[in-house]
């Protein structure tokens, strides 16, 4: 500690309580909060806002993860956001003769876009391509745009037993009339259109609307659960493990007949009262497939790395590389992982309203430069933390140092 001058020691004193008190008051809070910001679209792929700073936008990407992006093309809210469930290595069911629902989905989703749009509607797509994406990211998005409706669209896999009618299941929110609307709509549209074709069917005394729980009062699929502002369903319109009706699906005219019959169940749930029909009783079913999480999920690059420049004086550069080097890190490293820890303080309790302090911002120049880079995921720690104390990305980077340094010089 003996390399610190007093001036310079009072100054970490006073960033490190403001650090704690800033921690305090909830300037995060935006994150966790369920506003609908909007969201980034590039390419047709959809990044929901998670917070507006100064030095960027934070959206999360296809595999959840949060980064700044820079795109300028920005969709407030649409009328509908269609999911085709499942995608990458998550296939969903497969039929005997090889169409994987994953593509299936996919290919009805698109229809579905293409009819909406030509009745007017807005419409944004969770993915519009084969993507890995977790259920997160899905609701994600559907939270961010406020749809009037949020539809995922899925081919169902293991029923056995035979029917003379289509095996069609739709599920709504559990105790959501409106949710529960849509999926009656659902079922009744695409059940009485595949109806009029006939193959050796199979169905499960699922057959129908209904809302699957894993516990009393909790949805047990997350694309539900995770959208309770949000009239959303899941429509399963046939078994793909079963050979005839996957061979049915094979064919363009039914998968357009598909498409038409849940854009007309969508239009008729937005400009009707109408109630729909097929309602089944709730039911207890808790054992999911285990797929839909973030994890084996890997992104494409979707924005570069940010070249930060801090400058420090000889004092304070000799402070930072010897205290680096003591924790085993490059003074990159240091830099960056101070940044991370003051992120890591502000999520701390986050919702307390004590008031907060204004620190000074520390000075970035001096004869010693460091320029470090910034991948679009730590970016955001970059953001967040020059959003709570109004500071520049060299001051924010600055600070990260100095509070490593003082850190390190007290182990
Ligand atoms: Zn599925």
């Amino acid at each position: 500690m003996q390399s610190f001058s007093k001036p310079f020691f009072r100054y970490l004193l006073t960033i490190l309580s403001a650090v704690f008190s800033v921690s305090l008051i909830g300037v995060v809070s935006a994150s966790s909060s369920t506003a609908s910001l909007g969201a980034v679209v590039e390419n047709g792929v959809v990044f929901p806002i998670v917070q507006n700073t100064e030095l960027g936008r934070i959206v999360t990407t296809p595999c959840n993860t949060e980064i700044i992006h820079n795109g300028k093309q920005l969709l407030e809210s649409v009328d509908i956001v269609l999911d085709p469930g499942h995608g990458g290595p998550e296939t969903g069911s497969v039929g005997a003769n090889g169409l994987v629902e994953r593509d299936l989905n996919l290919t009805v989703t698109l229809l579905v876009e293409k009819e909406l749009l030509s009745l007017g509607y807005t419409v944004a797509l969770t993915r519009n391509t084969d993507l890995h994406m977790p259920i997160r990211q899905r609701t994600a998005i559907a939270n961010a745009l406020s749809p009037k409706a949020f539809v995922s669209i899925h081919h169902n896999g293991g029923a056995v037993r035979r029917s003379d009618v289509p095996g069609t299941e739709t599920f709504h929110q559990v105790n959501n009339s409106e949710s529960q609307r849509l999926a009656g709509l659902l079922f009744e549209e695409v059940f009485e259109s595949l109806n009029d074709y006939w193959v050796p069917w199979v169905n499960t005394v699922h057959n129908g609307a209904s809302s699957r729980l894993s516990e009393p009062g909790r949805d047990a699929y997350g694309i539900l659960r995770n959208t309770p502002n949000i009239p959303s369903a899941i429509v399963e319109a046939v078994y793909l493990s079963n050979p005839p009706e996957a061979d049915l699906m094979l064919l363009p005219e039914v998968q357009q007949v598909e498409a038409e019959a849940i854009t007309r169940a969508i239009h008729r749930f937005i400009s009707t009262s109408d109630p729909g029909s097929g309602f089944k009783p709730s039911f207890i079913d808790g054992a999911m497939t285990g797929t839909g999480s973030a994890r084996g999920c890997v992104d494409l690059e979707y924005e570069k790395d940010l070249r930060v420049t801090a400058a420090y004086s000889n004092d304070e550069f000799e402070s930072l590389t010897t205290a680096a080097k003591k924790a085993g890190m490059s003074v990159d490293e240091f830099q960056l992982f101070g940044v991370h820890a003051l992120d890591l303080f502000l999520k701390v309790d986050s919702d307390s309203d004590s008031s907060g302090e204004t620190i000074p911002a520390p000075v970035v120049s001096g004869s010693n430069v460091s320029n470090v880079n910034w991948s679009a995921e730590s970016q955001v720690a970059l953001a967040r933390v020059g959003e709570a104390y109004g500071f520049t990305s060299s001051e924010v980077q600055k600070l990260g140092a100095t509070l490593m340094v003082f850190l390190t010089s007290l182990g």
